[in-house]
């Protein structure tokens, strides 16, 4: 293992070298595919205080065809800094419209709104509003049904230009949920500047609300922030009926989690939509 390798690097740890090599296939197998479009959209249902389905969050996973179904957390951090994540966005951001303009033919579908996680990096790439606005001319989307979810590190630097690209969108009629609300490091001023439309709580402060008099100190404080910014508010990662029952009583109508839907194929959807 000591000896000068083709390029001139020595590895001296076979287990740095072996992870070197996985990392250098795990990118190989990512450009294969983008190419192959091994992707699919897995789509997890919103519901209302009364447990009805107003919308859901398209969630992406990769068909790999050995280890099967993988999930984002392993990929999308190495397609951003491979900077594939462009190309797979857009794919994302198009099956999504597609989705939105069949369900807009169906009177049992059309109601709901599909939420698109967008990176921060694809956000702040320069031709990112002219790719959506090609999208949104190819699929002829009820654009008003369409939530982009952005999260606190959008804008902590370049915020400007963030808000820029936001309002164009809005102009649209495109709508902006805030994910992970509370794990960011910014600051809450920047909160009143923005044009969103939505906060989500992030499912690491629900998860404990019961046990966690801090964790429901930030939600409480969140359900309150957004009333008074005049802003929608959603729960997410709600497990239980307990955890359901505390955010109804303090203000919280909204909710996605476990305890109503795990995220599933778009036929299972439309099956929960009683639509077959
Ligand atoms: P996220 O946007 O915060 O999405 C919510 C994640 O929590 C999803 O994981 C979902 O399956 C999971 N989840 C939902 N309800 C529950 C629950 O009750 N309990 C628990 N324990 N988990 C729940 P998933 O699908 O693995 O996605 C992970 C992350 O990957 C997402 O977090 C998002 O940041 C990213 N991601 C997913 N799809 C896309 C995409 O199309 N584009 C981009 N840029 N990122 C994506
Ligand atoms: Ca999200
Ligand atoms: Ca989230
Ligand atoms: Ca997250």
């Amino acid at each position: 293992a000591k000896s000068n390798g083709r390029h001139g690097v020595c590895f001296f740890d076979p287990t740095m070298q072996a992870a070197l090599l996985a990392h250098v296939k795990l990118e190989a197998d990512l450009r294969q595919a983008q190419e192959n479009r091994q992707w699919i959209l897995y789509y997890q249902p919103q519901v209302d205080h009364l447990g009805t389905i107003t919308g859901v969050e398209a969630l992406l996973r990769w068909q790999h065809p050995e280890r099967g179904m993988v999930s984002p957390g392993e990929f999308i951090p190495l397609l951003e800094s491979m900077e594939l994540i462009n190309d797979v966005g857009e794919w994302v951001l198009e099956s999504a419209c597609c989705q939105l303009a069949r369900w807009a033919q169906n009177p049992l579908l059309r109601e709901l709104t599909i939420s698109v996680n967008i990176s921060p990096l694809q956000f702040r790439d320069e031709d990112f509003l002219s790719r959506v606005e090609r999208v949104f001319a190819r699929t002829q989307v009820p654009l008003y049904r369409l939530k982009l979810e952005v999260t606190e590190s959008l804008f902590v630097e370049a915020r400007d230009e963030a808000r820029e690209k936001m309002l164009a969108l809005k102009a649209q009629g495109v709508r902006f949920a805030l994910d992970d609300f509370g794990t960011g490091y910014s600051s809450l001023a920047y909160l009143a500047q923005l044009p969103l439309d939505q906060l989500k709580i992030d499912q690491s402060f629900v998860h404990q609300v019961l046990e966690s008099q801090a964790n429901a100190a930030i939600v409480e404080s969140t359900i309150a922030l957004a009333k008074s910014l005049n802003l929608e508010v959603i729960a997410e990662g709600v497990e239980t009926e307990a955890q359901q029952a505390w955010l109804l009583s303090h203000g919280c109508h909204a909710y996605q989690g476990y305890l109503f839907g795990r995220p599933v194929t778009v036929e299972a959807i439309e099956e929960l939509m009683s639509v077959h």
